[in-house]
């Protein structure tokens, strides 16, 4: 993998998105695996220590995932671009703002101002954009941070409400503005701030969920974001060779741990359309 020189966030957004994640993300691994969990099965039995080891493959996942994506330089500026090869019918372009040749699928990022190798969106939960790269990595953690929460939801159900003594109004306040617990203040019990947590854990289910059907859509038609904005589908290859697309050659392993590598077929500069990949590919036709 080549290393991007610059991680740190560039906008205030990013930022504060960053810190969110890099906040949130241990604040509710440690509720789910140390406080959740023992309450549910009791600290140091079978069923606590098999879900234990399953919520820490998970994080293991989740953290991994992220570190890539973060790290991973995805940008024109990881490989010399073949002058030779560019043309502009075959999608090439003269990027003005980085004042050289920019691939067919790559757009500039006004944020992280460089061109991006099949850009997909820059998210600001990461503080970069999502391109060829760390796209493998991106859906991952997206994929890890739903199976994270819907997880934690079976679990959360079962211990959050045998501790809230329900009481009209205030509760619907709590549940549906978490937050508000900072305007009315702590009561001076804990479940207020594990009643937060829920909540966060809750809406990054259904947050989450939302995203992983969109982007996987995505995958599996051979596109990316800004491709779908403008009605690019040239570069659809079939569902099992664009899923290979992202997750590359050993894409059925790719969900155990980020540092199983998974050659991808394509450099990120020079595509196969449908057509120039059947007539190198006869047997997909
Ligand atoms: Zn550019
Ligand atoms: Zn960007």
């Amino acid at each position: 993998m080549i290393m991007r020189k610059k991680i740190w966030p560039r906008t205030l957004s990013d930022f504060l998105s960053m810190t969110f994640i890099v906040t949130i993300v241990p604040l509710i691994y440690w509720f789910e695996l140390w406080v959740v969990l023992p309450a549910v099965y009791g600290f140091g039995s079978l069923p606590y220590t098999l879900n234990f080891l399953l919520g820490n493959f998970i994080m293991l996942n989740i953290v991994g995932n992220f570190t890539y994506v973060v790290f991973c330089d995805t940008s024109t500026r990881r490989d010399i671009m073949p002058i030779s090869a560019a043309n502009t019918k075959n999608g090439w372009r003269l990027c003005a703002s980085c004042e050289t040749l920019a691939p067919p699928r790559s757009w500039h990022c006004p944020i992280c101002n460089i061109c991006i190798l099949k850009r997909d969106h820059h998210c600001i939960f990461t503080g970069c954009c999502i391109g060829h790269y760390n796209h493998r990595y991106f859906v991952m953690f997206l994929f890890y941070l739903f199976v994270a929460t819907t997880y934690g939801f079976c679990f959360n159900n079962v211990f959050i409400w045998s501790r809230i003594h329900f009481e009209f109004p205030m509760s619907i306040i709590k549940i549906v503005f978490p937050l508000a617990i900072f305007v009315f203040g702590f009561d001076g019990s804990i479940d207020q701030f594990y009643l937060m947590l829920y909540i966060v854990s809750t809406v990054g289910m259904l947050y989450t969920g939302i995203l992983c059907i969109y982007h996987f859509r995505l995958i599996l038609n051979g596109s990316v974001a800004n491709e779908s904005n403008k009605n690019i589908h040239i570069y659809n290859l079939g569902s099992k060779q664009n899923i290979k697309e992202v997750l590359g050659e050993r894409w059925y392993l790719t969900w155990i741990l980020p540092y199983i590598t998974s050659q991808l077929p394509h450099n990120g500069i020079i595509w196969d359309t449908l057509n120039s990949w059947q007539c190198s590919n006869p047997k997909s036709k």
